[in-house]
């Protein structure tokens, strides 16, 4: 016995997010439909308004409604550091500890082969070109990725194309005592915090 189409087809598009098994699609479509209209017409606005008003900021791929993120726009934030983080997921939790008041630049992933992700999938050459038409000579750039193998792959892949630019850079990553492997997104902020207070040269 099978449901009506319109709902099958509801739960099957509720199944397409992450971590949605058959049930928790079967519950979020039934309480989808006992909403009243205005509230779906609603839920489908905000869908909507999301999807065609967010871009990437232009200098640091931040999610933003606007061409430069608030971050890049704010002259009291201290632009000449560059935290670059994997996600605009991780760019929040570092946020959130309140302890970083610089820059952001978000890569996109992570160098990754089985995935299928080269250095050219992500925002690395925009991050070359963002740092060489600064003008500033003590810039300094945060590697804070995850600490997987792809992540630690990446850093030092950062740090080989940093150092090849005429410029002279100070390379930093956060300090150690983060957990390995784990996303910055769920580390917790007073762990963060402290790695990113006591965040070492890389060497
Ligand atoms: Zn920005």
């Amino acid at each position: 016995m099978r449901y009506a189409k319109p709902f099958e087809d509801l739960i099957e598009e509720f199944r397409k997010f992450p971590t949605i098994g058959p049930k928790s699609a079967q519950r979020m479509a039934f309480t989808l439909l006992r909403k009243p209209n205005d509230q779906i017409e609603k839920f489908i606005r905000v869908i909507s308004d999301a999807k065609y008003h967010l871009k990437n900021c232009k200098f640091c791929f931040n999610l933003s409604a606007e061409e430069i993120c608030p971050i890049c726009d704010n002259s009291q934030r201290e632009h000449n550091q560059i935290c670059v983080v994997e996600s605009v997921k991780d760019l929040i939790a570092i946020e959130n500890t309140s302890e970083y008041h610089g820059l952001y630049h978000v890569l996109g992933g992570v160098i990754s082969p089985l995935d299928g992700l080269g250095a050219e999938d992500l925002n690395i050459q925009e991050l070359i070109l963002r740092i060489n038409a600064m003008d500033l000579d003590d810039l300094e750039i945060i590697l804070a990725l995850g600490l997987s193998t792809e992540g630690e792959a990446t850093m030092l892949y950062l740090k080989r194309l940093l150092e090849a630019q005429a410029k002279n850079i100070k390379i930093t990553r956060l300090a150690h005592g983060l957990p390995v492997g784990a996303d910055l997104d769920y580390t917790d902020q007073t762990t963060l915090s402290k790695a990113l207070e006591a965040r070492v040269l890389v060497s």
